[in-house]
Protein backbone atom coordinates (compact mmCIF):
# COMPACT_ATOMS: atom_id res chain seq x y z
CA UNK A 1 0.00 0.00 0.00
CA UNK A 2 2.63 2.34 1.06
CA UNK A 3 5.19 1.68 -2.60
CA UNK A 4 1.08 2.43 -4.24
CA UNK A 5 0.94 5.71 -2.85
CA UNK A 6 4.39 6.62 -2.73
CA UNK A 7 4.48 5.72 -6.51
CA UNK A 8 1.29 8.01 -7.34
CA UNK A 9 2.44 10.59 -5.13
CA UNK A 10 5.67 10.46 -7.47
CA UNK A 11 3.96 10.85 -10.38
CA UNK A 12 1.63 13.71 -9.67
CA UNK A 13 4.29 15.71 -8.00
CA UNK A 14 7.50 15.32 -9.81
CA UNK A 15 9.90 14.49 -7.64
CA UNK A 16 13.55 15.73 -7.75
CA UNK A 17 16.55 14.02 -7.55
CA UNK A 18 17.34 14.99 -3.73
CA UNK A 19 21.37 15.85 -4.51
CA UNK A 20 21.49 17.36 -8.19
CA UNK A 21 17.92 18.59 -8.16
CA UNK A 22 17.46 16.47 -11.72
CA UNK A 23 13.79 15.79 -12.17
CA UNK A 24 13.04 12.44 -12.16
CA UNK A 25 10.95 10.17 -14.29
CA UNK A 26 8.00 7.67 -13.30
CA UNK A 27 8.14 4.37 -15.13
CA UNK A 28 4.28 3.87 -15.06
CA UNK A 29 4.88 0.95 -17.58
CA UNK A 30 7.10 -0.61 -15.12
CA UNK A 31 4.85 -0.17 -12.19
CA UNK A 32 2.14 -2.24 -14.23
CA UNK A 33 4.15 -5.02 -13.83
CA UNK A 34 3.39 -4.85 -10.45
CA UNK A 35 4.19 -2.36 -7.20
CA UNK A 36 7.04 -4.80 -5.63
CA UNK A 37 9.18 -4.83 -8.86
CA UNK A 38 8.49 -1.19 -9.42
CA UNK A 39 10.16 -0.73 -5.99
CA UNK A 40 13.18 -2.56 -6.93
CA UNK A 41 13.61 -1.10 -9.66
CA UNK A 42 12.66 2.57 -9.22
CA UNK A 43 14.41 5.13 -6.42
CA UNK A 44 11.83 7.99 -5.69
CA UNK A 45 14.49 10.15 -4.52
CA UNK A 46 18.07 9.66 -6.46
CA UNK A 47 18.00 9.96 -10.02
CA UNK A 48 20.52 7.35 -11.78
CA UNK A 49 23.62 9.21 -12.01
CA UNK A 50 23.71 10.50 -8.35
CA UNK A 51 23.00 6.58 -7.51
CA UNK A 52 26.17 5.22 -9.46
CA UNK A 53 28.56 7.54 -7.31
CA UNK A 54 27.47 5.59 -4.03
CA UNK A 55 29.98 3.57 -4.31
CA UNK A 56 28.54 0.41 -2.71
CA UNK A 57 31.17 -1.96 -1.00
CA UNK A 58 30.86 -5.50 -1.78
CA UNK A 59 31.29 -6.94 1.82
CA UNK A 60 29.88 -4.60 4.58
CA UNK A 61 31.02 -6.15 7.59
CA UNK A 62 33.66 -4.80 10.26
CA UNK A 63 35.23 -5.20 13.32
CA UNK A 64 35.04 -2.09 15.30
CA UNK A 65 37.80 -3.21 18.34
CA UNK A 66 38.72 0.40 20.51
CA UNK A 67 40.88 -0.23 23.60
CA UNK A 68 39.38 -0.63 26.69
CA UNK A 69 35.94 -0.22 25.11
CA UNK A 70 33.37 -3.70 23.98
CA UNK A 71 34.42 -5.36 20.59
CA UNK A 72 31.48 -5.45 17.95
CA UNK A 73 30.48 -6.35 14.53
CA UNK A 74 29.09 -3.65 12.90
CA UNK A 75 28.06 -3.92 8.60
CA UNK A 76 27.65 -0.66 6.89
CA UNK A 77 27.54 -0.56 2.88
CA UNK A 78 28.47 2.84 1.80
CA UNK A 79 31.65 5.48 2.57
CA UNK A 80 30.19 8.51 3.64
CA UNK A 81 31.11 10.80 0.76
CA UNK A 82 29.65 12.56 -2.68
CA UNK A 83 26.11 12.27 -3.08
CA UNK A 84 25.29 9.97 0.22
CA UNK A 85 26.63 12.81 2.35
CA UNK A 86 23.42 15.50 0.79
CA UNK A 87 20.78 12.16 1.13
CA UNK A 88 22.30 11.95 5.21
CA UNK A 89 21.50 15.45 5.61
CA UNK A 90 17.61 15.36 4.33
CA UNK A 91 17.24 12.47 6.21
CA UNK A 92 18.37 14.06 9.77
CA UNK A 93 17.23 17.60 9.19
CA UNK A 94 14.56 17.28 6.89
CA UNK A 95 12.53 14.03 8.08
CA UNK A 96 12.18 13.35 3.97
CA UNK A 97 10.67 10.12 4.21
CA UNK A 98 11.21 8.99 0.64
CA UNK A 99 14.89 9.85 1.23
CA UNK A 100 14.44 7.35 4.60
CA UNK A 101 12.73 4.33 2.46
CA UNK A 102 14.98 4.74 -0.46
CA UNK A 103 18.19 4.31 1.95
CA UNK A 104 16.82 2.05 4.34
CA UNK A 105 17.48 -0.53 1.43
CA UNK A 106 21.37 -0.18 1.85
CA UNK A 107 20.85 -0.98 5.44
CA UNK A 108 18.60 -3.89 4.28
CA UNK A 109 21.38 -5.57 2.34
CA UNK A 110 23.81 -4.63 5.45
CA UNK A 111 21.73 -6.59 7.70
CA UNK A 112 21.80 -9.18 5.32
CA UNK A 113 25.48 -9.19 5.61
CA UNK A 114 25.67 -9.38 9.14
CA UNK A 115 23.19 -12.20 9.46
CA UNK A 116 25.66 -14.52 7.90
CA UNK A 117 27.54 -14.16 11.04
CA UNK A 118 25.17 -13.50 13.80
CA UNK A 119 22.03 -14.49 15.17
CA UNK A 120 20.16 -11.69 13.73
CA UNK A 121 16.39 -13.61 14.06
CA UNK A 122 14.78 -12.90 17.76
CA UNK A 123 16.69 -9.91 18.11
CA UNK A 124 15.95 -6.77 19.13
CA UNK A 125 17.05 -3.60 16.84
CA UNK A 126 17.79 -0.94 19.03
CA UNK A 127 18.40 2.53 17.97
CA UNK A 128 21.21 4.73 19.18
CA UNK A 129 19.23 6.89 21.08
CA UNK A 130 19.51 10.90 21.00
CA UNK A 131 19.86 13.11 24.04
CA UNK A 132 16.55 14.12 24.77
CA UNK A 133 17.13 17.66 24.12
CA UNK A 134 18.51 17.29 20.74
CA UNK A 135 14.99 15.00 20.17
CA UNK A 136 13.11 17.81 21.10
CA UNK A 137 15.41 19.98 18.97
CA UNK A 138 14.82 17.48 16.09
CA UNK A 139 11.46 16.09 15.99
CA UNK A 140 12.89 12.76 15.49
CA UNK A 141 15.63 10.52 15.71
CA UNK A 142 16.90 9.02 12.55
CA UNK A 143 18.06 6.22 13.41
CA UNK A 144 14.94 4.71 14.41
CA UNK A 145 13.22 6.34 10.71
CA UNK A 146 15.87 3.91 9.55
CA UNK A 147 15.12 1.08 11.64
CA UNK A 148 11.71 0.95 11.14
CA UNK A 149 11.13 -0.56 7.64
CA UNK A 150 14.24 -3.28 8.58
CA UNK A 151 11.72 -3.82 11.70
CA UNK A 152 8.28 -4.61 9.37
CA UNK A 153 10.42 -6.72 6.64
CA UNK A 154 12.16 -9.46 8.95
CA UNK A 155 9.28 -8.98 11.41
CA UNK A 156 12.11 -7.73 14.12
CA UNK A 157 11.08 -5.84 16.91
CA UNK A 158 12.40 -2.41 17.93
CA UNK A 159 12.36 -1.39 21.48
CA UNK A 160 13.65 2.16 22.60
CA UNK A 161 13.34 1.40 26.26
CA UNK A 162 16.90 -0.55 26.50
CA UNK A 163 19.00 2.44 26.11
CA UNK A 164 18.96 6.35 27.01
CA UNK A 165 21.57 9.09 26.57
CA UNK A 166 21.77 10.94 29.61
CA UNK A 167 24.78 13.26 28.28
CA UNK A 168 24.61 15.60 25.27
CA UNK A 169 27.44 14.74 23.18
CA UNK A 170 29.52 16.48 20.29
CA UNK A 171 28.75 15.24 16.81
CA UNK A 172 31.31 12.68 16.61
CA UNK A 173 32.75 13.25 13.18
CA UNK A 174 33.41 16.76 13.78
CA UNK A 175 35.90 15.93 16.52
CA UNK A 176 39.73 13.93 16.31
CA UNK A 177 39.91 10.67 17.32
CA UNK A 178 40.85 10.27 20.93
CA UNK A 179 37.85 13.32 21.56
CA UNK A 180 35.71 10.36 20.39
CA UNK A 181 36.46 8.00 22.95
CA UNK A 182 36.39 10.87 25.53
CA UNK A 183 33.15 12.52 24.11
CA UNK A 184 30.93 8.84 24.85
CA UNK A 185 32.03 7.89 27.80
CA UNK A 186 29.48 7.61 30.41
CA UNK A 187 26.68 9.08 27.74
CA UNK A 188 24.75 6.30 27.26
CA UNK A 189 22.48 4.43 30.19
CA UNK A 190 20.73 0.99 30.10
CA UNK A 191 17.37 -0.49 31.65
CA UNK A 192 18.53 -4.38 32.73
CA UNK A 193 14.75 -4.70 32.85
CA UNK A 194 14.41 -4.53 29.40
CA UNK A 195 18.18 -6.11 28.07
CA UNK A 196 19.01 -8.42 29.79
CA UNK A 197 18.97 -11.84 28.59
CA UNK A 198 18.88 -10.47 24.74
CA UNK A 199 20.53 -10.45 21.35
CA UNK A 200 20.57 -6.35 20.36
CA UNK A 201 21.77 -4.91 16.95
CA UNK A 202 22.47 -1.51 17.49
CA UNK A 203 21.36 0.80 14.45
CA UNK A 204 22.51 4.40 13.11
CA UNK A 205 23.15 6.45 10.37
CA UNK A 206 26.77 6.98 10.12
CA UNK A 207 29.85 5.30 11.64
CA UNK A 208 32.83 6.80 12.73
CA UNK A 209 35.40 5.63 14.74
CA UNK A 210 32.86 3.12 16.60
CA UNK A 211 33.24 4.93 19.79
CA UNK A 212 29.23 5.48 20.03
CA UNK A 213 28.66 2.12 19.21
CA UNK A 214 31.17 0.23 21.71
CA UNK A 215 29.90 2.14 24.35
CA UNK A 216 25.88 1.48 23.66
CA UNK A 217 27.34 -2.40 23.18
CA UNK A 218 29.30 -1.81 26.65
CA UNK A 219 26.45 -0.50 28.50
CA UNK A 220 24.03 -2.81 27.35
CA UNK A 221 26.49 -5.95 27.89
CA UNK A 222 27.20 -4.87 31.25
CA UNK A 223 23.31 -4.96 31.87
CA UNK A 224 22.74 -8.64 31.11
CA UNK A 225 22.49 -8.27 26.95
CA UNK A 226 23.69 -11.46 25.73
CA UNK A 227 25.05 -10.32 22.44
CA UNK A 228 25.49 -6.44 20.64
CA UNK A 229 26.55 -6.54 17.19
CA UNK A 230 25.18 -3.22 14.76
CA UNK A 231 24.04 -2.16 11.24
CA UNK A 232 24.63 1.75 9.94
CA UNK A 233 23.88 3.04 6.58
CA UNK A 234 27.22 4.81 6.13
CA UNK A 235 31.20 4.93 7.18
CA UNK A 236 33.11 7.73 7.85
CA UNK A 237 36.19 5.54 8.76
CA UNK A 238 39.69 5.05 7.00
CA UNK A 239 39.90 1.91 6.29
CA UNK A 240 43.42 1.52 8.06
CA UNK A 241 42.29 3.90 10.96
CA UNK A 242 38.75 1.01 11.73
CA UNK A 243 38.68 0.90 15.43
ZN1 LIG B 1 20.89 13.24 -9.15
Amino acid sequence: MQVLFNAFSFALCQEKCRVCSEELKVDLVGFLSGPKRWKELNRTTLCDSCFFKLELEPSSLKIVNIEDMAPLLVASRLPYHGPLKKMLYHLKYDDDRLVTEDLSIFLDQALDDLSKMVRVKNCILVPVPLHWKRMVKRGFNQAELLANPLAYKHDIRIDTRLLTRTKATATQHQLKKKERKTNVQGAFQANRKYCEGQHIILVDDLLTSGATLSACAGELLNNGALSVNAVTLAYAMASRQRG
